[in-house]
């Protein structure tokens, strides 16, 4: 499912993008929705632990 995200301040439409950080020590990279006008990365909490949850299990595997 794919919902349409604009910038609080900008008001443009929030492009994916392969965005880097840090998550207890692991250095990890995932699409977030950046504003391409000021580069506010959108981080939806559900979508953010949902995503934290893959990855950790992802890294677990390993
Ligand atoms: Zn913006």
């Amino acid at each position: 499912m794919e919902r349409k995200l604009v910038c609080a301040r900008c008001g443009k439409t929030l492009e994916n993008k392969e965005t880097y950080f840090a998550y207890f020590g692991h250095q990890l990279h995932t699409d977030l929705p950046c504003c391409p006008q000021c580069g506010q990365v959108y981080v939806d909490k559900e979508l953010a632990e949902g995503k934290m949850r893959n990855t950790e299990a992802e890294l677990e595997d390993k």
